[in-house]
């Protein structure tokens, strides 16, 4: 069975594979179709909702069963902003510097005890008939004061979790207890549900 996966993070698009291709799906990304299909607008207001408008914008281009998913940190204090414009936070798409920056700068004089925070990650699968799952994964955590680590990406210098400075995790450590991990498993779990599959 085909499956669409609609991001062109390779990192995102790695993950995803690591699960559903042992489940039997050949899955399907961009670089397998020859037209570049326009990134669809995320206005939703949810993780959720913007992780469901890229997979039905993947299901219109391709007819496929398609994934896709939408992540970010939401921090207490700011009443969870930036939420889900966590990679536009300081305006720039993805000026993990700059963001981290506006981060440190909206929590000045912030002791660390009221510094929580999550991460969030939202995965979406919709299908072909109409029927349509979500998952949520969570990471709690608090925004430290200085960078820490090299490993990760975006937040990650100052995000200490459970385990320590995420970004001075391994990625395998990461993996275990991130949003991401963790929304993967169910949604593992949620897909077996909606399709016939031998695998464990
Ligand atoms: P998107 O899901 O690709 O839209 O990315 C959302 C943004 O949230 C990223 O650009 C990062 O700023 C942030 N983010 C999401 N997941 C993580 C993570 O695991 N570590 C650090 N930052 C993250």
């Amino acid at each position: 069975m085909k499956i669409f996966i609609a991001t062109k993070n390779q990192k995102k698009l790695t993950e995803l594979s690591r699960i559903l291709v042992p489940m039997g799906f050949e899955v399907l990304s961009q670089k397998d179709f020859s037209e570049e299909f326009p990134e669809p607008i995320e206005d939703g207001t949810t993780f959720e909702e913007n992780a469901i408008i890229k997979a039905k914008d993947g299901l219109k281009n391709t007819g496929l069963i398609s994934v896709a998913d939408d992540s970010g940190i939401c921090v207490d204090y700011l009443d969870g902003a930036p939420g889900i414009y966590s990679a536009r936070y300081s305006g720039e798409h993805g000026d993990d510097e700059s963001n981290n920056q506006k981060l440190l700068s909206e929590l000045d004089g912030v002791p660390l005890e009221k510094r929580t925070a999550r991460y969030v990650a939202a995965i979406a699968c919709v299908f072909p008939d109409g029927k349509q799952f979500t998952v949520r994964g969570e990471c709690e955590g608090k925004i430290g004061f200085e960078p820490k680590g090299n490993n990760g990406f975006g937040y990650d210098p100052y995000f200490i979790s459970e385990l320590g400075v995420m970004a001075e995790l391994t990625a395998e450590q990461k993996d275990s207890i991130s949003h991401r991990g963790k929304a993967l498993e169910l949604f593992k779990e949620e897909l077996k549900k909606y399709i016939n599959t031998d695998e464990e």
